[in-house]
């Protein structure tokens, strides 16, 4: 086997809001083909290193690099990099007023300028990938948390990025919802995704993640392959942690 490739490369990355400091010195990279699990507790600063990561938050100092490219503001680079890294949240924030196939070809057509023909088609054969081929021309309404968050991974799919963020993708679903999306986001890193997932199901960091990363007040506490990380969390604080959610 090849050596990994860095795809994603943070170096000393600092973010801080007012005086608080939520990203202290982070240093790290996320290697094509890899699933990467960050977990830690709540305001540790995962959301504000996926949003940097996608310039949705500036950092303050240190550098973030998609293959190789420094994220800046530089609205050109920037545009690319944004279709190079697809993000999936929490909340879905699909598009209320449009069918599960418009909210997946609007991208496309606005973006890669795809004719409308050709988008749908794309849009359908990814709403087919997560399950979804079905309930095309609903409305988000009319879709439970599940189907509307499996409609959310195929939108941002659409942009064929080469990697995907995922924030927390099931902490707003009811529990009988949350392993329709789990399965979805399984059968993507079976395809070879790279992907940073912040979650705190920890079933799913055992099974599908190449390595977890605890965040622990704005630093990477712990970052090790799945099966060393549970059997030998590191210190009190992680096993403490991995205990309350599992
Ligand atoms: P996590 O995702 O690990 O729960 P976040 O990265 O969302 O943590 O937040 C880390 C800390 O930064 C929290 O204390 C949060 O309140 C704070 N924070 C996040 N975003 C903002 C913002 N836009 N303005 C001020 N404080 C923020
Ligand atoms: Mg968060």
């Amino acid at each position: 086997m090849s050596a990994p490739t860095p795809y994603i490369v943070a170096e000393n990355v600092c973010k801080s809001f007012g005086t608080h400091q939520v990203l202290k010195d982070v240093s790290t990279h996320f290697n094509t083909g890899e699933v990467s699990v960050i977990i830690g507790a709540s305001g540790s600063g995962k959301s504000t290193l996926l949003r940097a990561i996608n310039r949705l938050e500036p950092h303050d100092s240190g550098t973030i690099l998609i293959a190789g490219v420094p994220v800046t503001d530089d609205p050109r680079t920037l545009q690319k990099q944004r279709c190079e890294v697809g993000m999936v949240f929490q909340q879905f924030n699909l598009f209320g007023h449009m069918s599960a196939l418009d909210n997946v070809a609007l991208a496309p057509r606005r973006l890669r300028h795809l004719g409308r023909t050709e988008a749908n088609e794309q849009a359908l054969a990814l709403l087919r990938r997560v399950g979804m081929h079905e309930h095309a021309q609903k409305y988000p309404w009319q879709l439970s948390g599940g189907q509307q968050q499996r409609v959310a991974i195929a939108r941002a799919l659409a942009m064929q990025p080469k990697v995907m963020l995922f924030d927390e993708p099931t902490s707003a679903l009811d529990p009988e919802m949350v392993q329709e999306v789990l399965d979805v986001m399984r059968e993507l890193a079976r395809g070879g995704m790279t992907m940073i997932v912040v979650t705190h199901e920890m079933g799913f960091a055992r099974e599908v993640a190449d390595r977890v990363l605890f965040f622990d007040k704005g630093r990477i506490a712990h970052d090790a392959p799945p099966a060393e990380f549970f059997n030998n969390p590191g210190n009190e604080r992680i096993r403490a942690f991995i205990g309350r959610m599992s």
